[in-house]
């Protein structure tokens, strides 16, 4: 995490231009013409070209490649080759978060425009300029740090409520560690994701999104699970796309990506998505930051009416045991991890009993709720 501003300066990313609406998706070739782009290349996969239409991605001059599924570095040079091969002069990544952040990695170091679409609301990948990239067997390797965002990001509401819904959930799973990791950062100015001290700005944007969350996050779930696009869908994929993305990146991060991240090195979590292990992480992160009861209440209780993780067997680990959980500290702990942004030493036995005791409490909760919880966890 390089701190490009010095550790002192203050910085704020965000893409040069975001568009959202239902339909936005036929303003790509306009938006292709304003960059003057005459060779885009065009990175999807076949899910992502039912979703959007062919017609859609069918832009004059187009390089069309199909992304393999997995952003790792192996794929990363794979699409950076045909883009050098074809003479690409834009780069468009059309789809979830693993292909957005491939299309940034090729577009970045090539110095060429990049264009976003985004086709799932499942994370905050579209509007940062930083890459996670996985190992082929989907393990997380490395950040990769671009030092420049997006030039547009397209997001077709029409299209993300076509999605399955477990995508806009795993969003907002997401999205509620932005609040938190920016809380906290602000705390200790350490560097953030874009490379300086966190801003107030981001963190007024952080606190929106929750508030926006708690607020149309159910309505928004039971909108899209009938593929409809309602003011309050518009606000949830606002959110979850937008105000994380500028949240997270000009905020800071802290615990929850952390133990995300530790989390991925246990196959078991593999099948669950980066939000719904992160919705876990942020409540592991309040049980090691000892907040207030009520606040750790209100985030358990929303992530079961919304539908998100609250204990262990919910993201594939019903088996793990102590020598699991301390695999997944280890790595959540290792050196450069923003679980060093806390205001507090962070040991890898804190970050274990962290997980064990949010597992206890979110169970708890669910057995107390049970009767009257609405939703069930998205299933899978
Ligand atoms: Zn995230």
């Amino acid at each position: 995490m390089e701190a490009n501003g010095g550790p002192r300066a203050m910085v704020f990313a965000a893409p040069g231009r975001y568009v959202q609406g239902r339909g936005a998706i036929v303003g790509l070739g306009g938006e292709l013409e304003n960059l003057g782009a005459k060779k885009p290349l065009v990175l999807s996969d076949a899910v992502v070209k039912e979703a959007v239409g062919e017609e859609a991605l069918d832009v004059s001059g187009a390089i069309r490649v199909d992304f393999n599924g997995e952003c790792s570095p192996g794929e990363i040079e794979r699409v950076a080759k045909a883009a050098a091969g074809g003479g690409a002069d834009t780069i468009v990544g059309v789809g979830g978060g693993k292909t957005m952040d491939t299309a940034k990695a090729v577009a970045h170091p090539a110095e060429l425009p990049l264009v976003i679409v985004p086709t799932i609301a499942s994370t905050d990948a579209p509007t940062s300029s930083l890459s996670v990239v996985y190992d082929d067997d989907g393990a997380f390797k490395e950040y990769r740090f671009f030092g420049k965002n997006p030039n547009v990001v397209i997001v077709d509401t029409a299209v993300i409520a076509r999605a399955p819904v477990r995508f806009l959930v795993g969003g907002i799973g997401d999205g509620l560690s932005t609040y938190f990791e920016a809380d906290t950062s602000s705390t200790t100015r350490k560097p953030t994701m874009a490379g300086g001290a966190p801003l107030s700005a981001a963190l007024t944007l952080a606190r929106l999104f929750y508030y926006t969350l708690l607020e149309h996050g159910v309505a928004a779930r039971l909108a899209v699970e009938k593929q409809a696009v309602t003011p309050a869908v518009e606000k949830v994929v606002e959110a979850n796309t937008l105000l994380s993305g500028l949240g997270f990146e000009s905020g800071g991060l802290a615990a929850a990506h952390s133990i995300h991240n530790g989390l991925t090195a246990l196959p078991g979590t593999h099948h669950f998505w980066h939000g719904e292990k992160v919705a876990f992480g942020v409540i592991a992160m309040i049980m090691l930051e000892e907040r207030p009861a009520e606040v750790l209440e209100e985030v358990v209780d929303f992530c079961l009416t919304v539908g998100l993780p609250v204990a262990l067997s919910d993201i594939g680990l019903e088996d793990a045991g102590r020598s699991d959980l301390e695999t997944v500290a280890a790595a959540a702990c290792v050196e450069g991890e923003t679980i060093h942004n806390e205001p507090f030493d962070v040991h890898p036995e804190m970050v274990v009993d962290a997980m064990l005791a949010a597992d206890a409490f979110g169970r708890d909760r669910r057995a107390i709720v049970e009767g009257s919880a609405r939703l069930p966890v998205v299933a899978h």
